[in-house]
């Protein structure tokens, strides 16, 4: 029962025009797993190490995130630094160390096994195939990725998608891995490659949907205030896949609201760094917002 996700617990150094942060909090198990947490039970599986401070992991509890997956080893955690100019778009990377992911070989704990839903946050795609391979028989799996695992792990990453019924990934990511400058092109490649519902996006563009017979746009909360978008894109996948996984309802009526939720999520992310929105979020802001996003796009026919 419940959502399975493996991905990055990291350290992550982040540059945007309006400050700097070193050695925050960051990962994408870990902004996916704080997002999904306000929608469903997380079961989070990953690897840190022997730096990684008591005080995070007390506030994955705090979330009600279950870390019985969660390894902790002799080395270092995974660290990523990044920058961002103004067009926030787009994270420059300027160094990722897997230290303790390098040899990482997960061993799901038994009670992880009947997840229905998976996620498969962006990580090294023989090990998203390692974790789908030791679950039992999951009714929804997604996954996310990024142009580091790309270029470095391509046919790992065809593999990997094979399994794959609802892919997240950004524009650029989603040229790269097709080859393909047109968008809806690219997106009916990746179809083709196994995923049958595939989300774009766009940042403060917001996300397009392809799935067989639809496509549908969500677009992102205009903020005045946006301080570092790191995370975005799993805080996005944590509201998307947490409330699929929560109603278990997988109809176009209801990829949609998910992916609204998923808008919402990544919208609160992005106004403060690391997660320090997203920690305690009250349900009723996450209401509020969602009915906000169905103003924005609501119009009447003639
Ligand atoms: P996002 O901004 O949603 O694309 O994700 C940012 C998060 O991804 C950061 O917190 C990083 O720690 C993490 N990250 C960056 N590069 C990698 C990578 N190659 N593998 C796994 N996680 C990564």
């Amino acid at each position: 029962m419940g959502l399975l996700v493996v991905g990055s617990v990291a350290f992550d150094s982040v540059e945007t025009p309006f400050g700097t942060v070193e050695d925050v909090l960051g990962g994408s198990a870990t902004y996916f797993s704080t997002s999904a947490s306000y929608f469903t039970d997380v079961n989070l599986v990953a690897v840190v190490g022997e730096d990684f401070p008591e005080k995070h992991i007390n506030f994955l509890k705090m979330r009600r995130i279950n870390l019985d997956g969660l390894e902790r080893t002799g080395g270092r955690t995974f660290r990523w630094q990044g920058k961002y100019g103004y067009d926030l778009n787009e994270a420059q990377t300027l160094k990722t160390e897997l230290n303790v992911f390098e040899h990482f070989s997960p061993k799901l704990p038994e009670h992880y096994r009947d997840a229905e839903v998976v996620f498969l946050a962006n990580i090294d795609p023989d090990l998203q195939r390692d974790v789908l391979t030791q679950t039992k028989n999951p009714k929804i799996v997604a996954a996310d990725t990024m142009n580091f695992w790309i270029e470095s792990k391509r046919d790992s990453l065809i593999e990997t998608l094979k399994h794959v019924d609802i892919l997240l990934i950004n524009d650029s990511e989603a040229r790269q891995l097709t080859d393909e400058p047109n968008l809806v092109k690219a997106a009916r490649k990746i179809n083709s490659y196994g995923p049958k519902t595939l989300l774009i996006k766009q940042g403060e563009y917001g996300v397009t949907m392809f799935n067989s017979h639809s496509i549908f746009i969500a677009p992102a909360y205009p903020l005045e205030n946006v301080f570092d978008p790191t995370g975005a894109g799993d805080t996005f996948a944590g509201g998307f896949v947490g409330y699929l996984a929560n109603t278990m309802d997988f109809s176009d009526i209801a990829l949609r609201r998910a992916a609204i939720m998923g808008s919402v999520m990544a919208s609160f992310n992005v106004e403060d760094f690391s997660l320090n929105k997203i920690r305690d979020l009250d349900y009723k802001e996450i209401e509020s917002r969602f009915r906000e996003f169905k103003k924005l796009s609501h119009f009447e026919d003639i």
